[in-house]
Formats: structure tokens, C-alpha cells, sequence
């Protein structure tokens, strides 16, 4: 092997947030570059996924990838009150190719024994829970589900995704609370874009307690299924935004409300399981401007990464902490009229309010050490 790992300084990069560490790796005979970029370690070791992507156009890409998404992990693992702290891999695929090869695995492997144990990760797109039984003949630092096939089917750790479904209810009848003064979701009418591993469960759960579901997706099965089952009503995927609902749920991808679609928005509520579901801070301002309620994308969907800290309680246990969404997100819209800022603004708030107290915290343990041994 011809691996190579450094540190360059990045700190004048535009997506540069004042992370931790940015680790390089690279591998001339395997074709390998990767980054791991830790934006934070301050309540504990940092976490987040390993992406292989092969279409980054170049470096800058894949850098800004990983700067981004490590800062979106402290965000997501802070608001959820988790003790750690947020990081990303991301390796830039051999063009061509959709996974890693075993060679790259393990490269992954002893960058993360470089790193010691102040981040872990797991599987992101175009990884899976094999690459990482992979990376795992070396290094003790990722986080696989289900090792052995093995595991007690009671505990959580297992497919993050009906976790997440639960957060996102939760969520909806906050917001629902927030904005109608009712949280029973029985009559309303909801758009549900996608009908994926989240919102499958989702829909199943609006469905079970008498909520209208207008629902579409690419896949025509996906969308016949809908109706069979939940008495949904088929809508194009272009139209489902446009529709005169009182919650829109992005459960697709990224991006969904952004300049050229927020205009169609009828809904009064819009809260789903899409990470990155606005593109960008000026959509959320002008959602509060229209008085649409926006459920911040990393504060509902965070029932998934709450299940893999929580692997091996029991599920009840952990669904019953997913269920904490639900007052994380009231007292952000509280907040959010309060002090006339939009909901994502308060969100970031909330996170860096608490960073900033832990930071305090910590200086003033070793404020108190040096007076002791003084
Ligand atoms: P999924 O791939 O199972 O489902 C996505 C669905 O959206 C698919 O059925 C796909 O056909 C459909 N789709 C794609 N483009 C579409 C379009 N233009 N119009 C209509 N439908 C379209 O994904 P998932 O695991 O259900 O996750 C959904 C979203 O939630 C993703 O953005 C994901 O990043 C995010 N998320 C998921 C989890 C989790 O636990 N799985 C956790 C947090 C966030």
C-alpha cells in the first residue's frame, strides 16, 4: 500500500466552520482520495456516515461534501441530545464504480485507527454494513449494526428508518399542535412526496389514525400500493407540492422547497424526512414570512441516529426518547414567534447555545483544576 495521510489547512475554505480535524487519505495505487472531516468532538466522539460517491467532479466537491455534512451531523446530534459530537467520510468512487473495493475498505480502516477512536462512523450512500465488517478486521472505530446476524430482534440499532418514521410523527403532531391547537392528525390532509423506507411507516401510522393522504412517487407500485392500502389519492410527482394541503411532507430528496417551487406551496405546515429539504437558510425566512410552519429538517429526522447511539436497548425504550422530538420541536416554533426568527434560525441557535455552555462548562472544570493544584 501506498497510503498517505495528512492535515492540510483548510481553514480558509468558504464551508470551513472551525472543524476539529480534516484528515486527507490518499492512495496512488488504489486511485484512493478520501476526506474525514470532524467538525466536533466537544460532547463526545464524533459520528457520521462514510459516503462513496464517484460523480464529485473534483476534490473541492468531495471537500466541501464532507465540511458540510460533518457540521450537519454536530447540528443533528446536539439538537437531539446525543453525546457526541459530528463528522463525515467521504470518498471520492473510482469513476465508473458504485461501492468500495475491499483494498479501499481497509485504507478507510486505518484511517480511522489514525484518528483514534475521536470519530466513528458507518454506513452513507454507496456503503453498506458489509464494507464496514471490512474495515472492521482493523480498526474497532465504526459502528455496524448487525455483526453476527445475530442480533436480539427487541433492541434497537437495527434499520434506522421506522425511527425515524416515529420522529417525524411526532414532529407532525407538533407542529400541528403549534399551528391548529390540535395534535390528533385525524382530518387532515397531507402530501406526502415519496413513499420510501421513512414514509412508508409514516403514511401506514397517518393512515391508522384517520389523516388524508395525497401521496406521490416515481415508482407507479409504490403509488398503487398507497392506494390500496391507505385510500390514498395519486398525484404526479410535479403537482404534489401545489397541493391544498395542510402538511406537505418532503420524504424524497434534498432541495425540495427552493427558489423556483416555493411558490406553489399551499400547505400551512411543511415537515417530512428529507435531509437538506430547503435549499437554503433564505427558503426557511421566507416560509415564516408566508406563515408556513417549518419543522427543521435535522431536528424531525433525527429518530434514526437516536436508534444507532441507542443499539442494544430495547426498542420501547428508544422509541419512547424518538417521542422527545415532539417537544424539541414546540419549543422551537415557541421560540421561533417569540423572538420573530424563522425555525431553522432558532435551531442553529438552540445548538450553538448549548456548544457554547459546554464549552463554558469545560473551561471553568480546568479553571478549577489549575486553582486545586495551585
Ligand atoms: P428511500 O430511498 O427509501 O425513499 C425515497 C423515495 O422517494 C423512493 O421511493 C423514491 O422512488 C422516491 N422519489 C425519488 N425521487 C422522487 C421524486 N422526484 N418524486 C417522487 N418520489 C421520488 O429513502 P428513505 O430512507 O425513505 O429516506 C427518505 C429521505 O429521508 C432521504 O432524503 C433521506 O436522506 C432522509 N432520511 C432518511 C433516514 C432514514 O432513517 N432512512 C433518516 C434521516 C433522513
Amino acid at each position: 500500500m501506498t497510503l498517505e495521510f495528512s492535515f492540510p489547512d483548510y481553514s480558509s475554505h468558504p464551508d470551513f466552520d472551525n472543524h476539529e480535524k480534516i484528515l486527507k487519505i490518499e492512495d496512488r495505487a488504489l486511485g484512493l482520495k478520501a476526506f474525514i472531516a470532524i467538525h466536533s468532538t466537544q460532547l463526545g466522539p464524533a459520528r457520521g456516515g462514510c459516503r462513496y460517491w464517484s460523480s464529485y467532479a473534483n476534490e473541492d466537491e468531495a471537500l466541501k461534501d464532507a465540511l458540510r455534512l460533518s457540521r450537519g451531523m454536530t447540528y443533528k446530534n446536539t439538537l437531539a441530545g446525543l453525546p457526541h459530537g459530528g463528522g463525515k467520510t467521504v470518498i471520492m468512487g473510482v469513476p465508473g464504480t458504485a461501492t468500495p473495493t475491499r483494498d479501499i475498505m481497509l485504507a478507510i480502516g486505518h484511517a480511522l485507527n489514525e484518528l483514534d477512536g475521536i470519530y466513528e462512523t458507518g454506513e452513507d450512500v454507496g456503503t453498506s454494513q458489509d464494507d464496514f465488517l471490512i474495515a472492521r478486521e482493523i480498526t474497532e472505530h465504526v459502528r455496524i449494526r448487525d455483526p453476527h446476524g445475530d442480533m436480539n430482534p427487541y433492541m434497537a440499532g437495527d434499520d434506522p428508518s421506522p425511527y425515524t418514521a416515529h420522529g417525524i410523527y411526532c414532529g407532525i403532531k407538533a407542529a400541528l399542535k403549534h399551528k391548529f391547537g390540535n395534535d390528533n392528525v385525524a382530518g387532515f390532509r397531507f402530501a406526502v412526496k415519496g413513499l420510501g423506507h421513512v414514509s412508508t411507516p409514516l403514511c401506514e401510522t397517518l393512515h391508522r389514525n384517520g389523516a388524508e393522504l395525497f401521496v406521490s412517487d416515481i415508482d407507479d407500485k409504490k403509488v398503487q400500493y398507497a392506494v390500496t392500502n391507505w385510500g390514498a389519492t395519486p398525484i404526479e410527482p410535479d403537482k404534489i407540492m401545489s397541493q391544498d394541503v395542510d402538511v406537505y411532507c418532503p420524504c424524497a430528496l434534498g432541495g425540495d422547497v427552493n427558489p423556483e417551487t416555493i411558490h406553489f406551496l399551499q400547505a400551512k405546515i411543511v415537515a417530512g424526512a428529507a435531509n437538506n429539504q430547503l435549499s437554503g437558510p433564505d427558503m426557511a425566512r421566507q416560509l415564516f414570512e408566508r406563515g408556513i410552519l417549518y419543522a427543521p429538517d435535522y431536528a424531525i429526522n433525527a429518530g434514526g441516529v437516536i436508534n444507532v447511539v441507542m443499539t442494544g436497548i430495547p426498542k420501547d425504550i428508544v422509541m419512547y426518547r424518538v417521542t422527545g422530538i415532539y417537544n424539541t420541536l414546540l419549543k422551537i416554533f415557541q421560540r421561533s414567534d417569540k423572538e420573530g426568527k424563522d425555525t431553522a434560525e432558532i435551531a442553529d441557535t438552540i445548538v450553538e447555545e448549548r456548544l457554547a455552555g459546554t464549552f463554558q462548562i469545560r473551561n471553568a472544570d480546568k479553571a478549577s483544576t489549575i486553582k486545586n493544584s495551585a
